[in-house]
């Protein structure tokens, strides 16, 4: 049976800072995806505006779409990612260990941030860190070595950017062991799901995931042996949120 997924990018205008926190696929699946810059732009923003990007890690659905013809799509972005996660898609050994079906990964990987590299445009951090205010890095390794969260706070509320925890939430969230094939380690990444997932519905913590049907914004709750998904209800009415 085909699934179709979602592949999802948060923006995050703090007044000061245009967040973008991953980038989508650009041209890499070809004409499904690579909207995000007309998206942005429909939403008031060129790609010009965008200071910041976080990513949550390399695999080409989340880096993808940074680069365009060897060029910087996002000219004034400043990327900042894990340094584990930079250290691992750079580096040779990792690729030479990495499975066939992994190699690919690498090659795009490298091609997305390379133009910013040029640029001095990459900036690396340890997590747990406060990049900020009100927006931290979490460690969440498994699907990649250096597999990142990000936890927005403001005015009290909080949200968790899950990057890569759930990519078939029809099968994921009722049976959290079920991995997949992109993840470098798969029982650690089935580990850190299980411990996030359990966290989320503890906590009723407002969920963003990259691959859950757009907009990709929810609750997790427990549901049976597993969890259920409760999408926000979706509103194109633009209100604000300022007061
Ligand atoms: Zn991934």
């Amino acid at each position: 049976m085909d699934r179709e997924t979602s592949i999802n990018s948060f923006l995050i205008d703090t007044g000061e800072h245009r967040i973008l926190i991953d980038a989508g696929a650009g041209r890499l699946f070809g004409d499904c995806c690579g909207r995000l810059p007309a998206m942005l732009k429909a939403a008031g923003y060129a790609p010009e505006a965008i200071d910041v990007i976080l990513l949550t890690h390399v695999h080409g659905d989340h880096s993808g779409g940074l680069t365009l013809d060897g060029r910087r799509v996002f000219p004034n972005a400043t990327i900042y990612l894990s340094k584990r996660e930079l250290d691992y898609w750079l580096s040779d050994a990792a690729k030479a260990r990495a499975k066939a079906s992994h190699q690919q990964m690498f090659v795009q990987g490298r091609a997305a941030l390379a133009p910013y590299q040029t640029a001095g445009r990459i900036r690396t951090f340890d997590a747990p860190a406060a990049l900020f205010p009100g927006i931290r890095a979490l460690a969440a390794p498994g699907h990649t070595p250096g597999h990142t969260f990000y936890e927005i706070e403001s005015r009290g509320d909080r949200m968790l950017v899950v990057g890569d925890i759930i990519h078939a939430a029809e099968i994921q969230l009722q049976r959290p062991d079920t991995t997949i094939d992109f993840d470098a380690d798969e029982a650690l990444a089935a580990r850190t799901r299980k411990a996030a997932l359990a966290e989320l519905a503890r906590t009723h913590t407002l969920v963003a995931a990259p691959h859950i049907s757009f907009p990709g914004l929810g609750h997790i709750a427990r549901s049976g042996a597993g969890y259920a998904w409760a999408p926000i209800p979706y509103s194109s009415v633009v209100r604000d949120v300022g007061q």
